[in-house]
């Protein structure tokens, strides 16, 4: 391990390492659960429910079939009393990795050299003296602050530390968790943070941000249109910790979809991980919206068979040397499905131009702004409509609305090995009905659900749904008319 240790260095990008393509690579998940003062056994025992997705060939170099297991970051002085030991043992026991959050959980933005070394080797200490610890790889500092004397002191030779994981990453505006940073050794400092300057052979797995799904997108993720996650969290894109979601009051359901939506941005993107940033506290206990918001989306990213859901340090170990994933010298084509969403235009096209600040407008002038139509009541010039007695507000500009009526089985970007069969489910919504299939550009006239036998090609896929028209005749749009119309018919009225 020594020399890994020595020779580590790769240059931050946006592509996989070893010049593998993104389709060869696991989509690699880990979560980091810091401080670990309470909830430990409620996410072990969440964790032992899920197991990686075995790929055909399997191969142990890419994780297949192996237990989920991810990192604990503990803060010893929770353990003041020995009151933890046994659980954080048990974690080790379990495969999971135990990593260093410091002794005090103090921030450490302004520390001197040897305030990190006493923040960082008392903890080491610490946590070396448990059972079945006898390595600690990976650091991550309180409140996410540091300052450039932290990295020094992590490569210090008496500690040995492989990474760190307390550096921001994806906040740019261009970033749009499809094309983040892999992790990347800080032999050229940080991209992210220059200040910090360069430690050769350190890892940085950074903080990911988390992008916020669009109003758009929330039914593809259950939730109700009209609830906008972005208005919530008064953002599109936040800092991936969980603080940042349960502070903001976000629903186990939308916690869910939020990680959710993560793992398709980047299983349509470059594959890099998708790290998330826990405190074990947050799962007290198994029936806990947050414990069944990480189960749930546990159950969904193992579905897919890219993900793995690693330790921290595996991540290191496979970036120091990437391993595709196994073939039998097939090739896999991608399967892409999507639903055309119904586009409906509701408002005013307000085909008038923008209120200008330094223009001037005469009585009936119409000027759209801020999402409105506005006509000017007199001679106006630098009066801002909507925050002046100048400007008449006419009503609302138009908005698009896309109506999906339906989804499908599975769906997004896929990968099936060639030779392989694809068969896709359609689930038109109540009410709704296949309107047309095309694949590749070409109607498809078969019957569903779509099967493709035997694939040699990739394939793109188009669901477009319809209204239905004999449903449609018999009810109006609510519940109780359905079930008389389905009484009628013979049918059940659910
Ligand atoms: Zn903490």
């Amino acid at each position: 391990m020594t020399s890994a240790l020595e020779s580590a260095s790769l240059e931050a990008s946006r592509m996989p390492p070893g010049g593998l393509m993104v389709e060869q690579v696991p989509l690699f998940v880990s979560i980091g659960f810091d401080d670990n003062q309470s909830g430990v056994e409620t996410t072990l025992k969440i964790f032992d429910k899920y197991k990686n997705p075995t790929r055909s060939p399997s191969s142990s170099a890419t994780y297949d079939g192996t237990a989920t297991r991810v990192t604990y970051f503990h803060t010893t002085n929770y353990n003041n009393f020995g009151v933890l030991t046994a659980v954080w043992e048990e974690a080790a026991s379990k495969g999971h990795e135990t990593g260093n959050h410091t002794k005090k959980h103090i921030n450490g933005m302004y520390f001197s050299l040897q305030q990190w070394h006493e923040e960082v080797g008392d903890a080491n200490t610490h946590l070396l003296s448990l059972n079945g610890i006898d390595n600690i790889y990976g650091f991550r500092t309180p409140f996410l602050a540091y300052n450039s004397n932290l990295f020094k002191v992590l490569k210090d030779s008496r500690y040995r530390f492989e990474y760190d994981c307390s550096i921001g990453e994806g906040e740019k505006a261009s970033g749009n968790g499809m094309n983040f940073h892999w992790p990347y050794t800080l032999d050229w400092g940080s991209h992210a943070d220059p200040a910090i300057g360069a430690h050769p052979g350190l890892w940085e797995l950074p903080v990911y941000a988390l992008m916020v799904i669009p109003d758009a997108a929330l039914e593809n993720y259950g939730l109700s249109a009209s609830n906008s996650l972005i208005q919530k969290l008064g953002a599109t894109k936040i800092t991936g910790f969980d603080y940042n979601l349960i502070q903001k009051g976000v629903s186990g359901p939308e916690f869910a979809a939020l990680l959710k939506y993560n793992l398709d941005l980047r299983l349509a993107g470059n594959r890099a991980p998708l790290l998330f940033g826990a405190h074990a506290a947050n799962y007290p206990n198994e029936g806990h919206e947050y414990s069944v918001a990480l189960s749930d989306f546990l159950a969904y990213a193992t579905s897919k068979s890219a993900v793995r859901v690693v330790p921290f340090i595996e991540i290191v170990r496979w970036m120091e040397n990437p391993q595709a994933f196994a073939t039998n010298s097939k090739s896999a084509h991608r399967v892409e499905v999507s639903v055309v969403p119904e586009e409906v235009v509701s408002g005013n096209p307000c085909e008038v131009e923008i209120w200008s600040t330094s223009k001037t407008y005469n009585a009936d002038n119409e000027v759209k702004y801020n999402g409105k139509l506005w006509r000017a009541k007199w001679w106006t010039q630098g009066n801002e409509p909507g925050n002046s007695q100048h400007w008449e507000d006419i009503g609302e500009c138009e908005t698009i609305t896309l109506l999906y009526h339906g989804t499908t089985n599975p769906t997004g970007s896929l990968e099936i090995l060639e030779g392989e069969d694809f068969t896709l489910t359609i689930l038109p919504d109540e009410g709704y009905a296949v309107d047309r299939i095309v694949v590749n550009g070409e109607n498809f006239s078969g019957t569903t659900p779509l099967k493709l036998s035997s694939l040699l090609e990739s394939k793109k896929i188009e669901v477009h749904f319809k209204m239905d028209s004999s449903w449609r005749s018999h009810t109006a749009d609510n519940a109780i008319s359905f079930d008389v119309w389905a009484q009628d018919q013979g049918l059940s009225g659910d």
